[in-house]
């Protein structure tokens, strides 16, 4: 995952750029040539136009749009915890190259800069689209808005289901898989720990 930003002018703006990087005919050959292995004939009528369909929708899922995620500083001296509560995503799971989707929630106890409710929803849509797993991409969003928003405290939350285990192997389907990072405040002290988890609505 390379998150590449450029500093620009205030009110402290960051360009996120996505990797992309993706090579759609070497992927459509790549589709075709598994469409052959798979015992398929890419040239019947109904397949043919899928190599260029399947490259097409690899590139959208792993190509982030860039965005600005403009902070300002927290003048106010605003202290209570802010939540972003179920942020809906998808992924791609880099084990099987399926999707898993679910929600994240995000939270962080304000300290020298806050940011707009929508820009989180970005982050999370950003992070996303690139070959995952459930652990890295909630590791990530704690790291984006720890050094984003040098907050005092940092946590979140991700539900998520995945196709690779609801569709194959024990077939464990509606099953979600729950991740978290918390780091500052909401690690070390109890009641923001607490606070924070009770308004994800996840109770562990
Ligand atoms: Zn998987």
């Amino acid at each position: 995952m390379a998150l590449v930003e450029e500093q620009e002018a205030a009110p402290h703006l960051h360009v996120v750029q996505g990797g992309g990087g993706v090579d759609l005919e070497a992927a459509e050959r790549a589709v075709a040539d598994l469409l052959v292995a798979l015992g398929r004939d890419p040239s019947d009528e109904h397949l043919v136009e899928t190599p260029r369909r399947v490259a097409a929708a690899y590139a959208e899922l792993l190509t982030p749009t860039p965005f600005r995620a403009t902070t300002f500083p927290n003048d106010e001296g605003y202290d209570e915890l802010v939540v972003a509560r179920d942020v809906a995503f998808s992924s791609l799971c880099e084990h099987h190259l399926l999707p898993f989707s679910g929600v994240a929630h995000l939270g962080y106890l304000p300290g020298e800069r806050i940011v707009g409710l929508s820009k989180l929803a970005r982050v999370v849509e950003h992070v996303a689209r690139d070959l995952q797993v459930q652990e890295r991409l909630t590791e990530q969003l704690a790291d984006w808005l720890e050094r984003e928003l040098q907050p005092k405290g940092v946590g979140v939350v991700v539900e998520a289901e995945h196709l690779c285990m609801s569709l194959r192997g024990v077939r464990a389907s509606g099953s979600r898989t729950v991740t978290s990072a918390v780091r500052g405040l909401l690690r070390s002290d109890g009641r923001s720990r607490a606070e924070f988890f009770a308004l994800t609505g996840v109770h562990r």
